[in-house]
């Protein structure tokens, strides 16, 4: 009778791990994609770059300010322009009327960005809808993103990483292409977006055949050089409503599947702030799938991923992996935090119950009530060197909250 209930609830601790698994968030497309965003309406997006995807037949997104096609703002296309690009076959996103920081503006302000210039571009471009919009400087937080839901289908951020078909909807990742990122490593995105069968998308600003002197420039010939190299690996190139039209549609995470903040890469809807020495593609050391975090716990120095705000009181516990490489023995605190105080916080050898172990990979799960955190909102989520001295690298894996 012992046997069988140990078996009974064997079997059954089995199908609650099941269930706890997270969903592979990373649904990948029949092929890879590319799209080319071009932000904010800049008069040498016309002269620089049109040629260049025209002699290709690529179609862009043009991400447009629409006061500055209203009030003809002198380095910016004109409306006659983006006409043009319209009659080209080229995709137009709203980037809102003035470009401002939408988190730092009033309610009015931020419906009247987000609706007027949708309603410009719609009547005076003479498109039948403005379905996609473009957060300026990357810029959001939970108000903003309900803002943008009731007015369109998508937003693209300028997080960076690669879309799959289950990315949310409003959070779309995108590479911003400036001044010091190479032609080399944009054909290493490219191939990756290749290889996982993802979304890549590109955003582009100025344009200059000489030396850029600011960041939001671009050379000219680098910009042909990756169109070159777009074409040479036949990659599918397609404007952001065209990818937008082929995602699930998913606009809010799951809570059912458990929300993962790190499984190969940091998932939707996480932004990199971390401050310290750290890699969020290793490749050395690694629990599940092909990367894993290193980091350096040195000089209280952290890893910080950063999110619009997660309803915690819908989650139960933090789960992670973690090794301690080639030392153990390290000094890492997990803490959450709301943007303006921390809600809990835990060293992760105290949620071990012993040290980080040398040279293997252990399980850590976090029951959010040990941490006195039962509700609230999630914001930043970070870990830190506890120690305040130079210590071993450390790695981090799968990094999941998990549903009541
Ligand atoms: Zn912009």
């Amino acid at each position: 009778m012992t046997t069988s209930f140990k078996n009974l609830r064997g079997i059954v601790t089995l199908l609650l791990m099941a269930l706890a698994v997270p969903a592979s968030a990373a649904n990948p497309f029949e092929q890879g994609m590319v799209t080319i965003t071009l932000d904010d309406g800049w008069a040498t997006q016309y002269t620089k770059a049109r040629p260049a995807l025209n002699a290709r037949n690529i179609d862009a997104t043009y991400a447009l300010i629409s006061n500055a096609l209203a009030q003809s703002w002198g380095g910016y296309m004109t409306t006659a322009q983006v006409r043009t690009l319209v009659a080209e076959g080229n995709d137009i996103a709203s980037h809102t009327a003035t470009h401002p920081d939408l988190t730092t503006v009033s309610a009015t302000q931020l419906a009247s960005e987000l609706q007027d210039s949708q309603a410009w571009l719609v009547s005076n471009l003479n498109l039948p809808a403005v379905p996609n919009f473009v957060v300026p400087y990357g810029r959001y937080d939970a108000n903003v993103l309900t803002a943008i839901r009731q007015s369109y289908a998508s937003n693209r951020t300028v997080n960076a990483g690669r879309n799959f078909r289950d990315t949310l909807m409003y959070e779309l990742r995108a590479n911003d292409v400036h001044r010091a990122v190479t032609v080399s490593t944009v054909r290493g995105w490219i191939d990756q977006a290749i290889a996982e069968k993802s979304w890549l998308i590109l955003v582009f600003h100025e344009f200059v055949d000489g030396t850029p002197t600011r960041d939001t420039q671009y050379r000219t010939s680098n910009f042909t050089a990756i169109l070159d190299y777009i074409q040479t690996r036949g990659i599918q190139t397609v404007t952001l409503a065209q990818g937008a039209a082929m995602m699930e549609g998913r606009t809010d995470p799951d809570p059912a599947a458990g929300l993962p903040i790190y499984v190969d890469g940091l998932e939707s809807g996480f932004d990199n702030w971390s401050w310290a020495t750290h890699s969020l593609s290793e490749t050395g050391v690694v629990h599940a799938g092909s990367t894993s975090i290193s980091f350096e716990p040195d000089g209280w120095a952290g890893l910080m991923f950063h999110h619009s705000g997660v309803d915690l009181s819908l989650y139960q516990s933090v789960e992670l992996w973690v090794h301690g490489g080639t030392t153990g023995g390290q000094a890492v605190r997990l803490v959450l935090h709301d943007g303006g105080q921390t809600l809990g916080s835990i060293g992760l050898d105290a949620a071990l119950g012993g040290p980080i172990a040398a040279g293997t990979w252990q399980k850590v799960t976090i029951p959010l009530a040990n941490l006195g955190v039962t509700s609230g909102t999630l914001v930043d989520l970070y870990f830190q060197d506890d120690s305040g001295a130079d210590q071993g690298t450390v790695y981090l894996d799968d990094i999941t909250l998990i549903p009541r």
